[in-house]
């Protein structure tokens, strides 16, 4: 049998493309290579994602519209979300819900890890390691297999340029960990992130801790360990977790019979590391083009068009937050202090949420603009 498409990659991105393909009536297989892959990630997802998805609400652990944002001299600015919350979700269950919704739409789910792609005739022939899964044969291909894309090397797309390394440590509550189970908190601290900041998110039974730093640059064990230690935990986590996070889309992420989504594209916002709600967008996005151009003709430049017409403008911005702020102690200190004015609340947490950039008030962008200059001279 020939599938009109394959996905490659289970994930949130995948997941979501090869439910819609399949509700649209096209044979569609998504390839996961490991049915119990627990990814390495925060799990911390917008309201606006939840809504749009329609995740149950049983893998919403927990809702959190308060956050601290703390600066490298430990001053600590409290933020409030009044519109909405971020969801904590965890992806082993979160993932696996995706892929039985996909399965439940009419896709075919496989188990096997993708090693080699070739073209053949009109289309591709797919093979897994082992041959796990007999060789597949697609008209098209979406690469959803992440930071590392096996899809997108057997394909020759351009390289995914900026890959931050993450790590991530799981802390059964105990009674000294208790006390952050019900609030965000982001530290902006060299010692704890050179280049990129550190997190603590409560899940329902434990607590995450981890930190980022861009590839190669720094160590990020010795990072993660420094930043336990300065919260104060000296419990044992039950599981350390790592893996890269490609913060910059790739040169181009669509072919003529085959395009990337997610991470396997590149489509994490700099500055916060946010990748969940961009992967099932773009999964999304990625299928109705693929629809079109399989019922229509209609190119598959439409899908990547569409996602830098509707995501270009927040990527932008944070890259340039990231470069003006990220670099050195001073700079984080003014960050954080900006954080305490409630206009800059507001924006930021409005456009988290539902992804859409509200333009302030002139006045309010005078005001802003103004605090800005005075931290960035005082340093603080
Ligand atoms: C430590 C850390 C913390 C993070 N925290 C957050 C957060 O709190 N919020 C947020 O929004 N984002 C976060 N991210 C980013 C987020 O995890 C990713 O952006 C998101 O998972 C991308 O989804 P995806 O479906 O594109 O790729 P992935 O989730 O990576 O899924 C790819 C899938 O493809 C499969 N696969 C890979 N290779 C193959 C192959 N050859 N054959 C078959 N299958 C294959 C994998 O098993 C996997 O299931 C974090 C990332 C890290 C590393």
């Amino acid at each position: 049998m020939r599938y009109d498409v394959a996905v490659i990659g289970g994930g949130p991105s995948g997941a979501v493309a090869a439910a819609i393909l399949a509700k649209a009536g096209l044979s569609t297989v998504l390839i996961e290579r490991n049915f119990d892959n627990v990814k390495p990630c925060g799990g911390a997802i917008p309201l606006g994602l939840i809504e749009e998805f329609k995740i149950p609400a049983e893998l919403v652990e927990k809702k959190l519209s308060r956050m601290k944002a703390r600066s490298p001299k430990g001053r600590v600015i409290d933020m409030n979300m009044p519109n909405g919350y971020v969801g904590m979700v965890r992806r082993e269950k979160f993932d696996r819900y995706l892929r039985v919704e996909a399965e439940r739409a009419g896709a075919v789910v496989v188990e096997g890890l993708v090693k080699s792609i070739s073209h053949s005739g009109e289309g591709f022939v797919i093979n897994t390691l082992n041959d796990k899964v007999p060789p597949l044969r697609a008209s098209r291909i979406i690469g959803a297999d992440g930071a590392n894309s096996k899809t997108a090397d057997e394909l020759h797309f351009p390289p995914n340029e900026l890959k931050v390394i993450a790590m991530q440590q799981r802390f059964k509550y105990t009674p000294s960990i208790q006390k952050f189970s019900d609030i965000v908190e982001i530290w902006f601290d060299g010692e704890v992130s050179p280049d990129f900041y550190g997190w603590i998110f409560p899940k329902a039974d434990h607590l995450a801790i981890g930190t980022g730093t861009e590839d190669h640059k720094h160590n990020i064990k010795a990072l993660q360990k420094r930043f336990v230690e300065k919260i104060g935990i000296t419990d044992t986590p039950y599981l350390d977790e790592a893996a890269k996070i490609p913060m910059k889309p790739r040169k181009s992420f669509t072919q003529e019979k085959a395009i990337l989504v997610g991470d396997a594209a590149g489509l994490v916002t700099p500055a916060n590391g946010e990748g969940i709600f961009f992967a099932m967008r773009s999964g999304k996005l990625g299928a109705l083009a693929m629809i079109e151009h399989l019922k229509h003709g209609t190119p598959l430049k439409n899908y990547e068009k569409e996602f830098r017409k509707l995501y270009a403008p927040i990527f932008f911005g944070l890259e340039v937050l990231q470069a003006a702020y990220y670099r050195n102690d001073r700079l984080r200190e003014s960050f954080v202090a900006i954080c305490a004015d409630d206009d800059v609340q507001r924006i930021t947490f409005d456009s988290y949420l539902y992804k859409k950039m509200i333009p302030a008030s002139w006045p309010v962008q005078m005001k802003i603009f103004s605090k800005n200059v005075y931290h960035l001279i005082k340093g603080s």
